[in-house]
């Protein structure tokens, strides 16, 4: 077939893909790509179908945290056949289209919303119980159409402590509003760093979470630290080893959220 229709309800009980959660963030360097791959692992944890479309076409990550290498091939039914990482969660990036890692994609935005719509219809997902799509950073264009071309259910938004990210974040809640969407939680990332004897620094300022809950009205899933074993995994394909303290709160209050 040719993939699944782009203006499926969610509640067609046909519909191949359950449920599908956009992860967004105001602006880039936040984190975003890897707080969608650790939800998209505990996810998985819990043994559900997880699949992720990294729609964030300009600087695409996913493929690297989760180790997939190799181009994605023509599945059985003639659509493309997403790569699957060692855990069995299935991944379809840009990287996988590029010859070289490093070769940047220099596209406009309606470039970007239609190689994403393809992702979607012309991946061959199978059945999944969560699509998690990394959008594009911003609330430009980009992610726009990516949120008005997908079917979504909600969207979580990824922020940091900093100045104006309070701000950033209602530019977010705006869009997703003005979109009909609905926000299922917020995540804090990079919210402090810790020592060995447990001494807590909060390296980009103070914690925005009190400001990020009332703002988008959805509750904290989770505030991570910066965590270098955390970057070290991730540069090694190995995303799907990471155990932490503040990861398990993140994964338990997601799973809950959804209703797992
Ligand atoms: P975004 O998608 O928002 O642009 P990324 O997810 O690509 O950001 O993260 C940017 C960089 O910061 C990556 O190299 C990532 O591994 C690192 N990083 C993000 N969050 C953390 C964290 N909590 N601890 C350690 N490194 C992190």
């Amino acid at each position: 077939g040719k993939g699944i229709p782009l203006n499926m309800l969610s509640s067609d009980p046909d519909r191949k893909i359950k449920q599908v959660i956009a992860i967004m963030s105001g602006k880039g360097g936040v984190g975003k790509s890897l707080v969608t791959g650790l939800l998209a692992v505990s996810l998985r944890r819990q043994g559900q179908r997880v699949g992720i479309l990294d729609g964030d076409i300009t600087g695409p990550s996913i493929a690297r945290m989760f180790g997939t290498r190799g181009q994605p091939t023509k599945s059985a039914s003639g659509g493309i056949e997403p790569l699957r990482s060692k855990g069995g969660i299935k991944v379809m990036s840009m990287n996988m289209f590029l010859e070289k890692e490093s070769d940047p994609v220099v596209w406009r935005g309606p470039m970007i919303s239609s190689a994403i719509k393809q992702f979607y219809s012309d991946v061959d997902w199978g059945q999944l119980d969560y699509l998690l799509v990394d959008l594009p950073p911003g609330t430009s264009d980009a992610p726009m159409t990516v949120m008005q071309a997908l079917p979504l259910d909600g969207v979580v938004i990824v922020s940091s402590p900093q100045m104006l990210a309070t701000m950033v974040v209602m530019k977010c809640v705006n869009m997703v509003q003005q979109l009909k969407g609905s926000i299922v939680g917020v995540v804090e990332n990079m919210s402090y760093f810790e020592t060995p004897d447990h001494e807590r620094y909060e390296i980009f300022g103070p914690s925005n979470a009190t400001e990020l809950v009332s703002v988008t009205g959805a509750p904290l899933l989770g505030q991570m630290p910066i965590d270098s074993a955390l970057t070290s995994l991730c540069d090694a394909g190995r995303v799907e080893e990471y155990y932490s303290d503040a990861y398990e709160a993140l994964a338990a209050n997601f799973v809950s959220t959804l209703k797992i």
